[in-house]
């Protein structure tokens, strides 16, 4: 899959086109509260948490460039970018396994036989 790749965040993020909100327009916009956690504008800049935007379906799944934006508090940021760099890291790994069961069944298909995965060395019978 495309967004698996490994890229840049710089990469990753669409360009601002001219015209575009600001990141303070869209914090006013939506009530002045970060779209997850609901840290207000000013607890944030209290707390020296950083204010970012987002769209509200990511660019990476398939969302338009153009599609609403949300305030999204740097915290948020960050957790949402570890996650997504999570599911990521998991979807390689199926992939991964689903290489090595797809070599298998070409291979050695007895390997993979219901007999040999409900046999008594499975541990399973009653
Ligand atoms: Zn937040």
């Amino acid at each position: 899959m495309q967004w698996l790749k490994q890229r840049s965040a710089n990469e990753r993020r669409p360009r601002k086109l001219s015209g575009d909100p600001t990141t303070l327009e869209v914090w006013k916009a939506n009530g002045e509260h970060c779209a997850f956690c609901g840290k207000s504008r000013d607890l944030c800049q209290g707390l020296g948490i950083g204010l970012t935007i987002q769209h509200v379906q990511p660019v990476v799944f398939g969302g338009a460039l153009d599609s609403p934006l949300i305030p999204f508090c740097a915290r948020c940021q960050q957790m949402s970018t570890d996650a997504l760099e999570e599911t990521r890291r998991i979807e390689a790994r199926i992939s991964t396994l689903q290489d090595v069961i797809r070599r298998i069944e070409e291979k050695a298909p007895h390997l993979l036989a219901e007999e040999s995965l409900d046999g008594p060395s499975a541990g399973w019978s009653s």
